[in-house]
């Protein structure tokens, strides 16, 4: 069985990827492994920061004997780390967040770290404000990264997008981030209000994840 060691702390993510890939993979996150330094995600691409992130566990993985032990707990299969890097990019905002979409509002004070969903939502809402609907389109982007254990310094991308639109005011309790803002094409309600089944059918995640799982023949 192939086991998956996910690079990121966000539990919305984990079970996204979780959900998305099914249970025939084994799977562990960072939370697995404390000790694993907090990478710098500061590439100017999804591709870029996927990349940070897979590579710079997988290496940390291969130098530090307790981690490689349990993620060797697998052992009868292959090991990979698979790393998600994500984000919405807004047409009227020239891309806006995209790469900084964690951490949008928090660009503004010039502090470190991630701001909390809430407070990136309403910097969108009201830097679009006088944007028309017809004009508020928008796309979440994400870059899958996958680099295997042990390190050989070799990663796969595996990219994934869905279209869709800003609404004017969030609705829906379901998802995270920008989810109650993020209206898919051909739909009416916010991925938020369409909850996880029709989401994960849908999205730029499970696009990436699906490619992946075909390209690397792991179906
Ligand atoms: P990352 O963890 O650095 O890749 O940051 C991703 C950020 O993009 C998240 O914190 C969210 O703000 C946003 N994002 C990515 N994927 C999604 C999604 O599926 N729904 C809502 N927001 C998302």
């Amino acid at each position: 069985m192939t086991t998956f060691i996910i690079a990121t702390r966000n539990r919305h993510k984990v079970q996204e990827i979780r959900t998305i890939l099914g249970d025939t993979f084994r799977y562990l996150s960072l939370e697995d492994f404390p000790g694993a330094p907090a990478i710098r995600e500061d590439a100017p691409t999804f591709m870029g920061n996927a990349a940070l992130k897979a590579d710079g566990l997988a290496k940390w993985l291969a130098e530090t004997p307790a981690a490689a032990a349990a993620a060797k707990l697998a052992d009868r299969g292959d090991v990979l780390v698979l790393a998600d890097d994500s984000g919405l990019e807004v047409d009227a905002l020239a891309g806006a967040p995209g790469v900084h979409s964690a951490r949008f509002a928090a660009l503004d004070a010039g502090t470190e770290g991630n701001s909390p969903d809430a407070a990136n939502s309403a910097k969108l809402l009201r830097l679009l404000a006088q944007v028309p609907a017809a004009k508020r389109t928008a796309r979440f982007q994400c870059m899958i990264a996958v680099a295997p254990v042990p390190w050989s310094g070799e990663v796969s991308f595996f990219g994934g997008a869905c279209e869709g639109r800003i609404a004017t005011e969030p609705s829906g309790t379901g998802g995270f981030g920008y989810d109650p803002l993020f209206i898919p094409n051909g739909f009416t309600q916010s991925f938020a209000e369409l909850g996880e089944e029709t989401k994960n059918r849908l999205s730029h995640r499970a696009a990436a994840l699906i490619r992946m799982r075909r390209e690397l023949l792991l179906e």
